[in-house]
Order: C-alpha cells, then structure tokens, then sequence
C-alpha cells in the first residue's frame, strides 16, 4: 500500500517536473519572440487569486474522479496529476508576476497542449491516458477561467473571449477524462512504446 502511495506520487511528480520545464520554456519563448504589442497581459488581483486557484482544483479534482469512475479503480495518481495540471497551465502568468510585459496566457493555446502532451509522450513515454488526462485539465482550466485566450498562439494572435461559463466546455473536459480512465484501464496494444 505504501509503494502504491509512493509510486503514484513519484510518477505524479515525474509528469509535473516535465510540464513545469516545458511550460516555462514555452512562455519565456514567448516572452522573447513576441511583438511588443501583444505584450499585454496584467497579473490579476491578489484577492482574486485563492478564489481562482480553489475552482480550479476543484474541476481538477471532478476530472480526477470521472477519470477514476471510468477505470474502474481508484488512481491517487490520476487525482493528483489532473489538480495539479489544472493548475499549472497557469504558471504562463509568471512573467506578469515579476512585472515582465508578455503575451497572454501563452500556454493556453494548442500549440503548448500539443507540445507538452508530445513531451510526455517522448520523454517520460507516458501512455495515451496521460495524453487524455493532459487534454480534460486544459479543458477544464479554460472552462473554468474567463478572459482571453490566445487559442492559436503564435499562428494567430487573435484571442478568442470566454466571458461566462460554457457547459460544453466541461462536457468536453469530462469526456476526455472518460478516456483518460479508460485508457488507462486499457491501454491500447498497438502503440506499445508507453513504459506504463
Ligand atoms: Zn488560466
């Protein structure tokens, strides 16, 4: 029970490390190819932070368990990456944190979801399932945020305004966190690169 407990959290933290890496790279890239027009993003209000950061774990928390629901089993691995996830696709808002101008949220775009899903996939050789996981966090966490998002940065630098709540978008995270579970529960034979 206690190697379980452990393993979970070391592979959780395995993933972790490797999205941190890449979603730091990707917003310092961005920071330092960007035109300094799109240079606008603004730190939020710090009152306005614990409020945002609960919600978002608590959507992190519901993708978790319907990933659960759908593997038939429970994952301590699977909760704890799809809260942390959720979160972390926040961490493109450290620039605006230390008073650096940047584009806005770069890593909400699917370009960086591509990127760090390939990361996972390559470097950790992760299995599909945590492709899925990745997926549903990014859906929840932009169902959950309100604003812009630059979807198709740096191909477009059009950002597209969520400004209330879009069941679908839920609907959506909820169902790619369906398939995280069952892929997870089985993995699919034919691309047997993944180590787990
Ligand atoms: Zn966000």
């Amino acid at each position: 029970m206690k190697n379980a407990v452990t393993g979970a959290i070391r592979e959780a933290l395995q993933v972790t490390a490797v999205f941190i890496a890449v979603a730091l790279a990707f917003t310092m890239v961005s920071v330092l190819t960007s035109d300094i027009h799109f240079k606008i993003g603004i730190f939020r209000p710090l009152s306005a932070i614990p409020p945002h950061l609960a919600a978002l774990a608590g959507v992190g928390l519901a993708v978790g368990i319907v990933a659960c629901l759908f593997s038939m089993r429970f994952s301590l691995k699977l909760i704890l990456l799809s809260i942390v996830l959720t979160l972390l696709f926040d961490l493109d808002h450290l620039p605006s944190a230390v008073g650096i101008a940047q584009p806005i949220r770069p890593a909400h775009s699917l370009l960086f979801l591509g990127i760090v899903i390939l990361a996972e996939l390559v470097i950790l050789r992760k299995p599909l399932g945590t492709a899925a996981l990745i997926g549903a966090a990014f859906l929840g966490h932009i169902a959950t945020d309100s604003g812009v998002f630059p979807l198709l940065y740096p191909f477009s630098l059009h950002y597209f305004q969520l400004g209330s709540t879009y069941p679908w978008l839920y609907l959506a995270a909820f169902v790619l966190a369906a398939m995280a579970g069952v892929l997870t529960r089985f993995p699919p034979r034919l691309l047997n690169f993944s180590n787990r």
